[in-house]
């Protein structure tokens, strides 16, 4: 009487010691992280239980619809793979995940997914060809019985009760978008590493995704409740619960889209403005790898990852969306706006520093400080009349001599002390007046000064969003 095999039972050191890290080779070189501390773990190893103390008591209705686990992956390590399926299993009540669904995005290796297709509960599905995590998660998505679709990356591994809390709120309402608060799994050790619950998925200009901390109001907010959902303006990336028939409603993924990035924007987007929302559940902790660059390759180069849109944006017609000015003024009110007066904008960054106020006020002197990207003290727009401007105070320079120390004063229109433009492809900042150059070879001795503009490094400034090429 032979049954499918447990996750147990599965020869961990067989299907993993096919691909170590020979002798001599980079560790990182496969996978971008460390492969060789990646493989040494055990498939089940214990993590930290990072939850708030109140999730611990917390009781999740057990009468919850089950879901299907989709993941999909390009060359993932075996190790990182099989732990991630293996979190699944053992951190989750057995009847609430119907299935794993693995979808093998074309990996070079087909036995690394089809190996794992012997262990209960797990599909494999391969690719011919290679399509990109969205058409990937959509052709798992489309293959799921389940009703609730469960998105996850290839180097995850789930914490205690991690799904229970997610498809709670789902089964309330299946207009909601629910993500775990996503831990870290360090590149380098993979320690696993609790993160803050006091952060917000937001994004800059550059269209990049990053994590907002939630001002101190919100913080003292949530103090009498902890445990409470975020409503969050952005998911990070693939980790997420979404209804089926939902993700089915709203278009699922734009399958035009290829290879990675970008996706977690307009879903986004989408869930908000077409009727649904976004949230964070403190309670649910899955720890992701994080790390700096692609270990794949972009077929076609990077930049062609984007298609017409044209019959997305009828589709959101037909759903009867909220235009995306909308989602900015209810969703993500926080975000800065550039005005159409404004020609740059953003954080004025210098390699790992930006300008910043110092929380200065008129008469202040400015200096650098390590880049934040939280906007605040760093958050800077040139505008059309040539000011660079920190809300209503403006970059002067007080006296046109070099060596002397610029201030922030209340902006006035046409002062010529306060007009500066952009030179040299927008790599530096010239004052009109003085023809002298902004330079922080004193931000640390006395604050920022105009000096003779000269290739030095100092003098190079970079705004986060050029509006104007
Ligand atoms: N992925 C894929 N096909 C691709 C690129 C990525 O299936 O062409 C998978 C990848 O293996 C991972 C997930 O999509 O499981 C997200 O990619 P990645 O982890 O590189 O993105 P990041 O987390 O760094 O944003
Ligand atoms: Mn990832």
């Amino acid at each position: 009487m032979s049954t499918v095999p447990v996750w147990q039972d599965f020869d961990q050191d067989l299907y993993v010691g096919a691909t170590v890290v020979r002798p001599g080779q980079d560790p990182y070189a496969r996978n971008k992280f460390n492969q060789v501390e990646c493989d040494k773990l055990r498939m089940d190893r214990g993590v930290p239980d990072t939850r708030h103390d109140h999730c611990r008591h917390k009781q999740w209705k057990t009468e919850l619809p089950a879901s299907s686990v989709v993941i999909t992956f390009h060359n993932e390590a075996r190790s990182a793979l099989l732990r991630t399926v293996v979190s699944v299993l053992k951190k989750s009540p057995p009847h609430l995940v119907k299935e794993i669904i693995l979808v093998d995005d074309y990996s070079d290796n087909p036995e690394d997914g089809a190996l794992l297709g012997k262990i209960e509960k797990i599909r494999v599905l391969r690719n011919d060809r290679r399509e990109g995590l969205m058409r990937s998660r959509v052709r798992g998505a489309d293959a799921a019985t389940a009703s609730v679709l469960t998105f996850l990356d290839s180097h995850c591994e789930c914490n205690e009760h991690w799904l229970e809390p997610l498809l709670e709120r789902v089964a309330e309402d299946k207009t909601r978008v629910v993500s775990p608060i996503i831990d870290v799994i360090n590149m380098d050790n993979f320690q696993y590493v609790g993160a803050s619950a006091d952060l917000k998925g937001g994004f800059d200009w550059n269209l990049v995704f990053k994590w907002d901390y939630m001002t101190l109001e919100q913080r003292r907010a949530r103090q009498g409740n902890p445990t409470a959902p975020i409503k969050t303006p952005m998911i990070a990336g693939g980790l997420f619960v979404m209804d089926k028939d939902y993700f089915e409603l709203l278009g699922k993924y734009d399958m035009m889209m290829d290879v990675w990035g970008g996706e977690n924007l307009e879903i986004s987007f989408r869930v908000w403005q077409c009727g649904g929302s976004l949230e964070i559940i403190p309670c649910s902790r899955v720890g992701h790898v994080f790390r700096k660059q692609h270990p794949y390759t972009f077929p076609g180069g990077s930049g062609t990852v984007f298609a017409s849109i044209q019959s997305r944006m009828e589709m959101k017609k037909r759903l009867g969306c909220q235009p995306f000015k909308w989602y900015l003024e209810n969703v993500y009110p926080e975000l800065r706006v550039p005005d159409h007066q404004d020609i740059a904008f953003g954080a004025l960054q210098q390699g790992g520093n930006c300008l910043d106020t110092l929380g200065h006020f008129a008469d202040g002197v400015v200096g650098v400080y390590e880049c934040h990207n939280a906007g605040g003290n760093q958050e800077w727009a040139l505008t059309k009349d040539k000011s660079v401007k920190h809300m209503d105070l403006c970059l002067t320079v007080v006296d046109r001599t070099a060596g002397s120390q610029i201030k922030l004063q209340g902006c006035r229109e046409n002062d010529s002390r306060q007009k500066w433009e952009q030179i040299e492809s927008n790599s530096k900042l010239r004052h009109v007046g003085s023809n002298l150059c902004l330079d922080s070879h004193s931000a640390r001795t006395g604050g920022l000064t105009v000096e003779v503009c000269s290739p030095n490094l100092n003098q190079q400034w970079k705004f986060t969003l050029n509006l104007q090429l």
